[in-house]
């Protein structure tokens, strides 16, 4: 009992000598958070068949939502009951006969179990009231086998003819197993790459490339911001057919509206997302930094933030080279991967992996749910990546995936539950975005120097527009005392942010914060961040 009130007393000093002199002053409250005028967002993926049913047949829908818009950005940029995020990839949309509709049959429509055209037009106008990018799934290596033109490609080869439509495919008597599948009633395979069910386009047919280029023209003519490109990696080697190919995309997409965004799904090791990046394409998914064995889970678990934020600053310098306009694309994980929620146990980890990838310059993706911790139930297969949205814990959606029920609890509640909790995941997805927000600099501004403090802390200088600050992520299981006054003399706190619980520190508007005295000497707790200018 003695000990336990020595503790007590020596934590009540320790509280009190710090408040003292520190003088935590909140000017994060009063930073301006600035709506993006340009291609630089946090944005928030949608898994449109579980997000959010808004007719009762127990999938996902655009109405749906429509009718969630307001819980990722009201539209004002000074409430901060909304997640703040200003761009949306939804997965596929167009019609198509699979649940996930990565194989397209129609490329001018919206998949009936999804709404129709003129809901979309209207989702489009409720994202723009918003400041919301739109930036849709367009899969361009692959349709479905019910497609019109893989139909008369399919018909024609079986009567032998091979200058008309079956160009806009690859049609060979080389059939390699695996990736190529029979002709009916002929000695012809045609390729493709995922399944049967997803034959391969010719994108360097000229026929090809007229049709997309209509289909591009069609949906950036209906409001559309931009595209996530599919499966990329199969359009070609990256340093030869495939750079041709994303090159001629941008030119034309820019050429309809020179501020389209594009960012594409190359899911490969770093040298190959380097090559591609002289494309021209803005962003490149950071697949080496995502998933449960990437960097920011694998360094964010060993408590190792110097080593994960020189990763960054070598990643984020090699795509600049290969392409100065570039823009990283930084996420924990997407529908194809376990859920980071699964990877990362500790509620703690989860915020501070969310902080690094958050804040890290060029944009953020977090795939919807999570924000609020959704687990995986099983890894078996990929629908488990892609269970519905939880709302309100004590009613949980009617989401199936192929007629099969397909909802996990959140371990923390769902987004109802979470919002009322200051300390929730939820809520600090939202300062996250806000501290983003608040500072153009993070995600635009260009890493000059790697601070060596540490070997738990990752510490950075990134500059912008002549403006410089310095980020400090300790990402250490234990609190770490560190001095800057020579690194970044009279620093002040710009925004800060702690994942742990730490009762010692000091609490202000309901969150733990960081403290600089007057010395230079920045009292950092375990898992927090702190970005000073
Ligand atoms: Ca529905």
């Amino acid at each position: 009992m003695k000990k336990i009130i020595a503790i007590i007393l020596a934590l009540f000093i320790v509280c009190l000598s710090m408040t003292g002199c520190s003088g935590y002053n909140d000017v994060t409250a009063d930073i301006e958070v600035q709506k993006s005028q340009d291609n630089y967002r946090n944005f928030y993926q949608i898994w449109v068949p579980s997000f959010c049913d808004s007719d009762g047949d127990t999938i996902g829908d655009l109405q749906g939502v429509i009718s969630k818009l307001d819980y990722l950005n009201d539209g004002d940029p000074t409430t901060d009951t909304d997640l703040g995020i200003e761009g949306i990839w939804f997965s596929p949309i167009m019609p198509s006969y699979s649940y996930h509709k990565y194989n397209v049959s129609d490329y001018y429509n919206i998949d009936p179990a999804f709404g129709s055209l003129e809901v979309f037009d209207t989702l489009v106008e409720e994202c723009h009231k918003r400041n919301i990018s739109v930036v849709m799934d367009l899969v361009l290596n692959h349709s479905a086998t019910d497609n019109p033109y893989f139909e008369q490609a399919y018909e024609q080869v079986k009567e032998g003819k091979l200058d008309d439509y079956a160009q806009y495919y690859n049609f060979t008597k080389e059939g390699q197993s695996g990736v190529y599948h029979a002709v009916e009633g002929t000695d012809y395979y045609y390729e493709g790459q995922f399944s049967p069910e997803m034959p391969d386009w010719n994108l360097s047919y000229e026929g090809t490339r007229e049709f997309f280029e209509d289909v591009t023209k069609f949906w950036l003519d209906r409001g559309v911001d931009g595209f996530r490109l599919d499966a990329v990696k199969y359009f070609g080697d990256a340093k030869t057919e495939g750079n041709e190919f994303l090159s001629w995309f941008m030119d034309m997409a820019r050429s309809y509206n020179p501020d389209v965004y594009v960012v594409g799904e190359l899911w490969s090791v770093n040298s190959d997302i380097y090559d591609c990046y002289p494309s021209g394409i803005d962003s490149l998914f950071a697949f080496g930094f995502s998933n449960s064995d990437g960097n920011f889970i694998s360094f964010t678990r060993l408590g190792n933030g110097q080593e994960l934020i020189e990763k960054i600053y070598k990643y984020d310098t090699r795509i600049h080279e290969e392409n100065p306009n570039a823009i990283n694309a930084f996420f924990l994980s997407n529908h194809d991967m376990v859920r980071s929620a699964n990877a990362l146990s500790e509620l703690e980890d989860k915020k501070m992996a969310a902080a690094i990838c958050g804040l890290s310059p060029g944009n953020s993706f977090i795939y919807n749910g999570e924000e609020i911790g959704i687990k995986a139930e099983s890894t078996d297969s990929d629908k488990y990546y892609r269970t519905g949205m939880i709302w309100d814990s004590e009613q949980l959606p009617d989401i199936t995936i192929n007629g099969e029920k397909a909802v996990v609890d959140s371990q923390y509640g769902g987004v109802k539950q979470q919002e009322s909790d200051e300390s929730s995941l939820l809520n600090f997805y939202k300062r996250i975005i806000k501290i983003d927000n608040q500072n153009p600099e993070l995600a635009r501004g260009t890493i000059t120097e790697v601070v060596e403090l540490d070997p738990a802390i990752g510490a950075y200088f990134v500059e912008y527009d002549s403006s410089k600050l310095l980020v400090i992520h300790n990402v250490g299981k234990e609190e770490k005392t560190v001095n800057i006054s020579e690194i970044l003399p009279e620093a002040q706190i710009r925004a800060d942010l702690v994942a742990s619980d730490c009762e010692e520190y000091e609490k202000k508007d309901s969150q733990w914060h960081i403290t600089l005295d007057d010395e230079g000497n920045l009292y950092l707790p375990a898992k927090s961040t702190v970005i000073l200018k």
